[in-house]
């Protein structure tokens, strides 16, 4: 029997409904209890995968293949539950849903409404992420609302999650809201009105939270709390006062210091072992005490460098927990990068290529795999960065001065990476190598194995099997591939089922660590594991570092 705890958010957006809600999910975890999270996002777009990453921040991929709101990447950075496609999902799959289903003629001729038949389709969604009825059901599933309190279009959801919770045992659900309680440093005070607002609004819509966590940039006092408690009907140990934080790796921590997991397990009639953060002091405690800082020149497009890696900078953060380093990133603009300042890299202990899409700024980028890979410098090239890499060491090690990729240059005479139909048409094994018509002009999306080549840097990380995810369309053209290891690249993984590069490499006899990867190891990354591959990188950064730094004290001065 699943239980539900529904996330609203008031006021304004971005106060970190998905951390606070994945961090009430790790301390649950840690009490013994199969947590999930559900992410339900407003907007009426089908495919997610499909909007800017300028807009929306990171596009994260599950195991199984689905393009889903980065939200469920924290997700899997603070439980071990797994997610799925059914973990995430839009107004636009709810209505695109009963739309087909109204085509099938499956309601019988009746008026199709947003009440009742879009709520209930938002109900049977959220049971369906929580594995309702499957092996993979919960004890308890967090349902964070996307959007705001007041907003037109988060109505239906929160009219189906009230619906949801009254034809449910008073036990079996509970509502945390989230809120903003603004300093106003003219005043010098704390403002506890938007957050009285807010919890009206939700009061009107029939839902009375049974938490609520207000966010400030500061620790809010006991008399603002009793207030706050005073107006909303929320008794005042419930009040939580979430504030900032350097690390997000701290709210667990902070959540559970003020009870929000009693006060829940007391509202769901739980009654679960008490919980245990030490993984998360553990973390806190490393991430605090850093030995060495290492610095690294990630590459990319200007307009890319923010939000839109937020799976890969925490992946570099637990790679740094796990080498007890501080990981100082430079973002460089591909875009600026040419001949004359490219020794700038020199500055660095290791430079990385992240993925990416699109034409621009890809010279940069070549350029920047070049100069890593002549002055000995650890490269990690992701997805497009083993891309570039592969293109930069057939341009000027292998003899193909012209190579590219046909999604730079669709005429290049020598296209080393290309779809997988435009080189495998030119000797017509298209139907036997593309065996669910899933190939082609279509992304490579979710998990897949590949095996990895004995003596390898690879094999050294990986083991015989690598399973990792995957997010792109172009591939490394086999026509090319013996070419280029005549000269030297060494594929050191191949893919099980088409029989793609996964991984390449320079011998460690030329290179101390270059490596390109053509899946995202970032999403797989955990701060209580780290990734395996990204603290392999580190720790190549690490001894360039050493190798680097002033061996011997200045002479004092005469
Ligand atoms: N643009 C490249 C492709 O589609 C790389 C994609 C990526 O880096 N995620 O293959």
């Amino acid at each position: 029997m699943t239980k539900y705890v529904f996330v609203t958010g008031g006021v304004v957006s971005s106060l970190g409904k998905g951390i606070s809600s994945a961090s009430l999910a790790a301390i649950l975890e840690s009490r013994g209890l199969k947590v999930t999270l559900i992410k339900l996002d407003p907007y009426i777009n089908v495919d997610p995968g499909t909007m800017s990453p300028f807009q929306h921040g990171e596009v994260f991929v599950t195991e199984d293949g689905a393009e889903t709101d980065l939200d469920l990447g924290h997700y899997e950075r603070f439980i071990t539950t797994r997610m799925r496609r059914v973990n995430n999902f839009t107004t636009g799959q709810i209505y695109d849903s009963v739309l087909r289903k109204e085509r099938r003629g499956e309601y019988l001729g009746k008026t199709v409404q947003v009440i009742p038949h879009i709520t209930n389709e938002i109900q049977h969604f959220i049971r369906r992420g929580a594995g309702e009825g499957t092996p993979q059901a919960v004890d308890v599933a967090i349902v964070e609302i996307g959007g705001t309190v007041g907003d037109i279009e988060s109505l239906p959801f929160l009219e189906a999650v009230r619906q949801m919770s009254l034809r449910m045992k008073r036990e079996d659900s509970a509502f945390i809201h989230l809120t903003l309680v603004p300093f106003i440093p003219a005043a010098g005070e704390l403002k506890t009105k938007p957050t009285q607002h807010s919890v009206q609004k939700l009061r009107e819509i029939g839902i009375s939270p049974d938490a609520l966590l207000c966010r400030a940039d500061r620790p809010i006092p006991d008399d603002e709390r009793a207030k706050i408690s005073l107006f909303s009907n929320v008794p005042e140990e419930a009040v939580i006062s979430v504030w900032d934080v350097d690390t997000i790796y701290k709210i667990p921590r902070m959540l559970h210091q003020q009870h929000l997991d009693d006060i829940l397990c007391r509202k769901l009639a739980l009654d679960p072992p008490p919980a245990n953060l030490k993984v998360w002091d553990e973390l806190v405690h490393a991430l605090e005490h850093p030995q060495h800082t290492v610095r690294i020149a990630m590459v990319g497009k200007y307009v890319d460098l923010s939000d839109s890696y937020k799976s890969l900078n925490e992946a570099l953060r637990h790679a740094g927990i796990k080498t007890a380093s501080k990981v100082d990133i430079s973002y460089l603009d591909s875009e600026t990068l040419t001949p004359d300042n490219i020794a700038q890299l020199d500055a660095y202990d290791a430079v990385l290529v992240p993925g990416g899409f699109g034409k621009r700024g890809i010279e940069g980028k070549i350029l920047a795999a070049q100069y890593a890979r002549e002055h000995r410098i650890p490269y990690l090239g992701i997805c497009l960065g083993m891309q570039v890499a592969t293109i930069e060491f057939a341009r000027h090690v292998a003899g193909l001065p012209q190579a590219n990729s046909t999604e730079f240059d669709p005429n290049t005479p020598q296209p080393v990476i290309a779809l997988i139909d435009e080189w495998l048409d030119r000797d017509g094994t298209v139907q036997t190598r593309s065996e669910g018509g899933d190939l082609g002009g279509t992304m490579r999306l979710g998990a897949q194995s590949a095996d990895v080549k004995p003596g390898t840097l690879a094999y050294g990380i990986y083991g015989p099997v690598v399973n990792e995810r995957h997010r792109h369309r172009y591939e490394a053209n086999e026509h090319y591939l013996a070419q280029l290891q005549q000269a030297g690249l060494v594929i050191s993984a191949i893919t099980q089922r088409e029989h793609l590069t996964e991984i390449i490499e320079l011998p460690q006899s030329v290179h101390p660590w270059f490596v390109g990867v053509q899946f995202h190891p970032e999403f797989k990354s955990t701060p209580w594991d780290g990734h395996p591959l990204f603290t392999a990188f580190l720790r190549a950064a690490l001894a360039r570092h050493a190798q680097h730094a002033p061996t011997a004290q200045p002479a004092p001065a005469a």
